[in-house]
C-alpha cells in the first residue's frame, strides 16, 4: 500500500473519490492493460475531451494526454483548487461511458 497518492494529470495529491483510466479503453481491447488513478474531475476531463476512439489511437499515455493543449488549460485551472476540489455540476450530466 502506498501511503500517497498523486495524479499523473495534475501532480495534486489525490484526496477525494478517485477513479481509474484505462489508457487502452476497455472496448477497445484495453482489458487487463495498465491503468492509471486520476482525480474523477481529471478523470471526466479526458472522456470530455476525447472520444474512446481517440485514446485508443492519439491519447494512450498519459504524456499523449498532457501535450493536447485544452488538457493543458484544465491542468492549469485545476491545479489552482484545493486537493478535494470537485464539480458537482458537472457531475449530473456527467456522460455514462468512460
Ligand atoms: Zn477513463
Ligand atoms: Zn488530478
Amino acid at each position: 500500500m502506498e501511503a500517497e497518492k498523486t495524479c499523473p494529470i495534475c501532480s495534486r495529491e489525490i484526496a477525494q473519490p478517485a477513479s481509474l483510466h484505462h489508457l487502452l479503453p476497455i472496448c477497445k481491447g484495453g482489458a487487463g492493460t495498465p491503468t492509471v488513478l486520476l482525480h474523477q474531475v481529471c478523470h471526466s476531463k479526458i472522456h470530455s475531451l476525447f472520444s474512446e476512439k481517440e485514446l485508443a489511437r492519439n491519447f494512450n499515455t498519459i504524456e499523449k494526454i498532457l501535450a493536447n493543449e485544452d488538457m493543458q488549460q484544465f491542468v492549469r485551472f485545476i491545479r489552482k483548487q484545493p486537493p478535494t476540489y470537485y464539480d458537482k455540476n458537472k457531475r449530473a450530466k456527467r456522460k455514462r461511458k468512460r
